[in-house]
């Protein structure tokens, strides 16, 4: 009697939770449904990411430090109640002086993961839903990851990615509007805007400074933006392995090329997005997968935060003022007239 009253009551806080949450879910989705259509558009119709060009022309200054074993490392699985946790095997701190590049479709200089080590990485939040859900996965697992913000969703959604960060994962740039960097149609101008205007807006969402990682929409890598990212001592971020998540039909298609590709190339940093609903629902089962297949994950941080444009920070408040609703009475401006 006990037993089954307990579960009435356990069933009654569960539907209560269910409804609360898809009530949740259903109005924010609601509320930024043309702005997930329309990033979500601009991925479908953009190509994949082209094959790596060998010869990127920058000259890679930064470098990797280890730090001490994991053992040595503050604790960081005191917090985690699941025993058999993925878990975050090894911290590197990255040195983004002179803006080196990572992954290897696109950068071959620097080969610092291990066989069998995995960088796990997402893109084009915060969103509602979708980002909280990668986010209780990836703690679930007591694991670290790399995410890259659009400018534009920051803004929308500031205390999403301030739960990333408070999380304890990395907080890298992605632009202002996920805009292709490559495209004929951008200035030089236009693609420092769109750079900086995401770091600007990205700092003012979480509060602080954001780390000095940055990946090119599209993976888009524009000669002249590197160059300049190297000029602002921001690490580029391309990938080893993509999860081609955003066109995928379901949670399982994400997790079989993932794993599929993992296991042919022992090792890489994975790209996902923390926006697509799909790969939300893939990553409690693929972080199972990562480590009953024994891989291993690296949390890669920087060694100073990234330092963002005065100009640019000023600039986004300015924008991101409402414009002044005036003082007038609200009767003096909507009278009933008819009821
Ligand atoms: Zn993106």
């Amino acid at each position: 009697m006990r037993n089954a009253l307990s579960l009435m009551l356990v069933s009654i806080v569960a539907a209560t939770l269910i409804a609360a949450g898809s009530w949740f879910w259903t109005s924010s989705a609601g509320r930024h449904a043309a702005a997930a259509q329309a990033v979500a558009a601009a991925q479908a119709a953009s190509a994949p990411a082209k094959p790596a060009s060998p010869r990127d022309p920058i000259e890679v200054t930064g470098s990797i430090t280890e730090k001490t074993p994991a053992a040595a490392l503050p604790q960081p699985k005191q917090a985690c109640a699941n025993p058999d946790a993925l878990g975050v095997s090894r911290v590197v701190e990255i040195d983004t002086t002179g803006g080196p590049g990572f992954g290897f479709e696109h950068f071959k200089q620097i080969d610092f993961l291990a066989d069998k080590e995995v960088v796990l990485t997402f893109d084009d939040g915060p969103w509602p839903g979708n980002t909280p859900a990668v986010l209780k996965a990836l703690a679930d697992e007591c694991t670290k990851a790399v995410f890259f913000s659009i400018g534009k969703h920051a803004t929308y959604h500031p205390e999403i990615l301030k739960l990333v960060a408070a999380a304890g994962h990395t907080v890298g740039t992605h632009t202002w509007s996920h805009a292709n960097l490559n495209s004929k149609k951008l200035t030089e101008q236009l693609v420092k805007d769109e750079i900086e205007k995401g770091n600007s807006a990205v700092k003012f969402a979480l509060g602080t400074a954001p780390s000095p990682f940055f990946r090119f929409p599209e993976l888009q890598h524009n000669p002249a933006a590197m160059a300049y990212l190297g000029t602002r001592n921001i690490a580029m971020f391309s990938c080893d392995l993509d999860s081609f998540d955003f066109r995928a039909k379901n949670a399982e298609q994400i997790i079989t090329t993932v794993m599929t590709k993992l296991d042919k190339q022992g090792k890489g940093i994975i790209l996902m997005h923390d926006f697509q609903k799909h790969t939300a629902e893939a990553m409690p089962e693929l972080l199972r997968r990562l480590k009953a297949g024994g891989y291993k994950v690296v949390f890669m941080k920087p060694k100073a935060p990234m330092q963002t444009l005065a100009e640019y920070d000023e600039a986004l408040i300015k924008d991101l003022k409402l414009p002044v609703a005036g003082t007038r009475p609200v009767n003096t401006i909507v009278q009933t007239v008819s009821q």
